[in-house]
């Protein structure tokens, strides 16, 4: 059997085993999505969001990239972002990045990635152009790369806070609130790092006053 034919395989015994404990799963989940969490996380395989949150199908709406960004210009996040809170309305959004990101070990090389992985890890080399002074006296690399990880999750709260989208549903609908997570491949614990409420100030320069 090649591969690919033993996930599906798989995928028809998880299938069976469902029904089996549940008769009706299937049918209640295709008729119903309504998810409280929107999940920004890396591609990474090893952060699966359902596996770490031992959550179930239904409950986390989920968008992967890589090293988790949230780019003001990414037509494909900005979709996921307006389809969660503005139809869905989840309650919060999670952004999750992960210690020993490949993305963020990349983005503080000075490799030629070639175009367009250049360009996507730019935006993390804009990370640490911002906290240059604290990551710079960090003189372990592998803690400087954990910190990294740690800021980017943080700018990525800000950048999700000063869409027009968030802002027009805090205004609104005091929801969703943000939080800024970090995940440890060695232990499987989730940090949290970072939290901004619905409703919080920002920066007046990004803050829309006519929305
Ligand atoms: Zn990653």
């Amino acid at each position: 059997m090649k591969p690919y034919e033993l996930l599906l395989n798989e995928n028809k015994q998880w299938a069976a085993g469902k029904v089996a404990q549940d008769p009706d799963y299937f049918k209640r989940l295709s008729q119903l999505q309504t998810p409280e969490f929107l999940w920004i996380g890396c591609s990474d395989s090893r952060v699966p969001a359902n596996e770490i949150t031992n959550t179930q199908p239904g409950e986390i709406f989920v968008h992967r990239n890589i090293a988790n960004l949230v780019i003001n210009t990414d037509v494909n996040l900005l979709s996921v972002l307006d389809f969660a809170v503005n139809h869905l309305k989840v309650k919060h959004i999670i952004v999750c990045g992960h210690y020993g990101c490949g993305g963020i070990k990349a983005a503080i090389t000075n490799h030629d990635f070639k175009a367009v992985l250049n360009m996507w890890l730019r935006n993390i080399k804009d990370v640490y152009r911002l906290h240059r002074k604290e990551l710079d006296d960090i003189k372990d690399m592998d803690l400087r790369c954990d910190r990294l990880v740690e800021l980017n999750v943080q700018e990525q709260i800000f950048s999700l806070a000063k869409t027009s989208i968030v802002q027009r549903a805090w205004k609104n609908e005091q929801r969703p609130d943000l939080h800024g997570w970090v995940y440890g491949l060695k232990d499987g614990i989730i940090k949290p790092v970072y939290e901004m409420r619905a409703g919080t100030h920002i920066d007046s320069l990004y803050e829309y006053d006519d929305l």
